[in-house]
């Protein structure tokens, strides 16, 4: 996963033609047990890693800046080779933490500013909150995950058949390092095969150990060229992001839900949790020094397929018949900021992990060498994708988009998809300063159509009085 990163970040807009390298996983190689005890050295060091990385990202979120090449601080039994691998592990996580927290924070005063700008104005409804800031938590590294270099664990190609390559690891007990034999399933050695030459890849030397539900995975990488195929006037296929569907598409196309299992585990999952934090807070009362975790196994595996889910969405629509040879324009949205009026909806939304679906579309159109842009998403969901007129009452629930003025109706997902599809290369919009200055050329562009359409005067219809204006509209 960090890998990728890294070069979703090297890559910012290559441009047709161009190649550029893009850092692939092999991912779910489970180490095989030969002989009995033989991991017991690695689930030996796990929990000391774990901590030692636990401590530099605490420290790296709260008193000092994130430092991948800080000089050790704090006292371990690991090696000087390991101490440094859990500094830059623990840099990686609080550095991407620091920047979502000073994204939401700055989404959050955006927030507050037109809050209060509302109430200067009197035009805050009844049922509007003020906003709130919440302080976020420190990341917590709950299960084992060991992002090692090749100074700690080396990654040999195997010279009998038996296996495919051996890992040697080093241990808590310099000088004894364990050689743990890895076997590529058929799957792993057809990704890893580069079809232009028959070759096999490869491989980078920094890997990645994961221990889930008592065992140990392996992940390996290597790094593959790709172009840009998408020339830059290629036809655009918008993508909404939400819950009951992931993703939507301006070519009318709906990709993987929240809805149906996933939300029913997420229901079963937070009830367990509510329980066990009232039974903790009932022992805690009575003076009990061992409280049970209000974290649980099952939750983290929900974020887990709820994860996949999304990927399979998202490689769909990217894999779509229909959207080859075209580029995608997605909602640059800031998750951290969507919240609801109901503790059970901000707990599904939380649950919908939907700041992963960028990211994925992020990682699609690198590998695929396919263009993808983020756009701006104010108002997206409001502005009609016929008149550009843009009014929250245009969407009279979740589902339905319909317009006050044109009365153009839609899936309310797929007019915002429409809407998201336009954007790029939107520079009146980029050069707005905040919110209030988007709407206001969302609103011109509103007049110019109706100027266009003849229809100078006409106002927003009112949809209680259901007649004359509405009627007459609609048939236009
Ligand atoms: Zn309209």
């Amino acid at each position: 996963m960090n890998e990728k990163r890294k070069h979703r970040k090297q890559k910012k807009h290559a441009t047709m033609g161009e190649p550029y390298l893009v850092t692939r996983a092999v991912t779910h190689i489970r180490l095989v047990e030969v002989n009995p005890g033989k991991l017991a050295a690695l689930d030996a060091l796990a929990p000391v890693y774990l901590a030692l990385c636990q401590q530099y990202i605490t420290l790296f979120c709260t008193q000092e800046r994130p430092n991948k090449v800080r000089d050790p601080l704090y006292a371990t039994p690991l090696s000087e080779r390991w101490h440094r691998v859990a500094i830059l592990q623990a840099a990686g996580i609080a550095h991407s933490w620091r920047s979502n927290r000073a994204a939401a924070y700055q989404q959050y005063q955006d927030d507050l500013a037109q809050y209060r700008k509302r109430q200067e104005e009197g035009t805050v409804e009844a049922s509007a909150k003020a906003p709130r800031w919440r302080e976020w938590n420190i990341p917590t590294l709950r299960e084992p995950c060991l992002q090692a270099n090749i100074n700690v664990v080396k990654l040999e190609v195997s010279r009998d058949s038996t296996y495919d390559y051996w890992l040697r690891i080093s241990t808590l007990e310099k000088g004894r390092p364990i050689q743990v034999p890895v076997k590529l399933a058929q799957y792993h050695k057809e990704q890893l095969t580069d079809p232009k030459t028959g070759q096999t890849r490869k491989l980078n030397s920094s890997v990645q150990l994961n221990k889930r539900d008592g065992v140990w995975w392996l992940t390996l990488s290597y790094d593959e060229e790709v172009t840009v195929q998408t020339p830059p006037d290629a036809p655009v296929v918008g993508i909404d992001v939400g819950i009951a569907n992931f993703v939507t598409t301006s070519t009318g196309k709906h990709y993987g839900t929240m809805h149906g299992k996933l939300k029913e585990r997420h229901k079963r999952d937070r009830a367990k949790r509510r329980r066990k934090a009232k039974l903790r807070a009932c022992l805690q009362k009575k003076g009990a020094n061992k409280l049970p975790f209000t974290s649980s196994r099952t939750g983290q595996r929900l974020i887990r397929h709820v994860k996949q889910a999304i990927n399979r969405a998202v490689n769909q629509c990217f894999a779509e018949p229909e959207h080859q040879g075209m580029q995608f324009a997605y909602e640059a949205l800031s998750v951290a900021s969507m919240h609801f009026k109901a503790r059970s909806m901000n707990a599904y939304l939380k649950a919908s992990n939907l700041g992963h679906i960028p990211q994925q579309i992020v990682w699609n159109s690198q590998k695929r060498g396919v263009q993808a842009t983020p756009v701006i998403a104010a108002y997206s969901s409001q502005e009609c994708s016929v008149c550009h007129y843009t009014d929250r009452k245009n969407r009279p629930d979740q589902r339905t988009f319909r317009c006050q003025v044109c009365g153009f109706e839609a899936h309310a997902d797929t007019n915002g998809s429409l809407n998201i599809s336009r954007r790029i290369g939107d520079t009146q919009l980029r050069a707005c300063k905040d919110r209030t200055a988007i709407k206001a050329v969302l609103m011109q562009r509103h007049e110019a159509w109706k100027q266009q359409q003849g229809m100078g005067d006409i106002r927003p219809v009112k949809r209680r009085k259901r007649g004359t204006s509405s009627s007459s509209l609609t048939s236009l």
